[in-house]
């Protein structure tokens, strides 16, 4: 697990798994946390690593309903998860899946869980919408399309675009459907324009210019499902490509 400050008011923490981001976010005293790292040594330690960074996480939210990104209260049992209404439907409507997607990818890497997922009483929050942090805004915007659900969450006062899993360097889109993906791309664009860092919910933090660059290779990629983006060319990114032909039928 890696921190990374991106702006005096944000860190990024990167779980050693999937390279998975979450960020933590700060006005005045408030701090709040956009998604989680996986290993429960990672959600262990996470407290005192943000409390020693300066961050007393009262808050926490995930940018969509994929198990990864639900683990925050593994690390702040005490808190509330905060999720977009598209995610809260999602939760609602499929029972059990990211719980049994969390059991089978421990099993899968032998990974010891003291407890399973517990998502809690979770808060549904309107999207497009805000969410309050200190005296400040946090944007919620939509983005499905990677799934059917999709937040992401940009603090404009701070230029930090947490978009979930869009604009990765390290993974191509996982695309569940086609034209709600580029149209997340698209909505993205002057989103990512307005921002200072943008945080994928894999990988790197990057800068205006490499997630425009990214941007530009995902719709391309989207666009003709034939080439994979430079960079991402990988034997997993190439099964990851696989699947995406035969969940869109082609
Ligand atoms: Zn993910």
């Amino acid at each position: 697990m890696r921190a990374v400050g991106v702006h005096p008011d944000a860190v990024v923490v990167t779980s050693r798994m999937w390279q998975t981001t979450c960020t933590a976010i700060r006005v005045g005293e408030e701090a709040m946390l956009i998604d989680s790292p996986y290993f429960p040594d990672e959600l262990d330690a996470l407290p005192a690593l943000l409390r020693q960074a300066g961050f007393e996480i009262g808050a926490l939210l995930a940018t969509h309903a994929d198990y990864d990104h639900l683990l925050g209260r593994g690390a702040f049992p005490q808190l509330a998860l905060g999720v977009g209404e598209p995610t809260a439907i999602r939760l609602r409507g499929e029972p059990g899946v990211a719980q049994k997607g969390l059991r089978d990818a421990d099993a899968e890497y032998y990974v010891e869980r003291a407890a399973p997922l517990s998502l809690g009483s979770y808060q549904s929050l309107p999207v497009p919408g805000y969410v309050g942090l200190g005296d400040q805004e946090l944007e919620l915007h939509p983005a499905e399309g990677h799934t059917a659900d999709g937040t992401a969450v940009f603090a404009r006062w701070a230029g930090v675009l947490c978009v979930g899993d869009y604009l990765s360097d390290v993974e191509i889109p996982m695309v569940h459907d086609l034209e709600a993906y580029r149209a997340t791309l698209v909505r993205l664009a002057p989103l990512v324009e307005a921002a200072e860092t943008v945080v994928p919910g894999h990988g790197s933090p990057h800068d205006r210019d490499t997630a425009l660059r990214l941007l530009d290779e995902d719709l391309d990629y989207v666009d003709g499902l034939k080439k994979l983006p430079a960079g991402r060319e990988t034997k997993r990114q190439r099964e990851i490509h696989e699947a995406n032909l035969q969940r869109l039928g082609r």
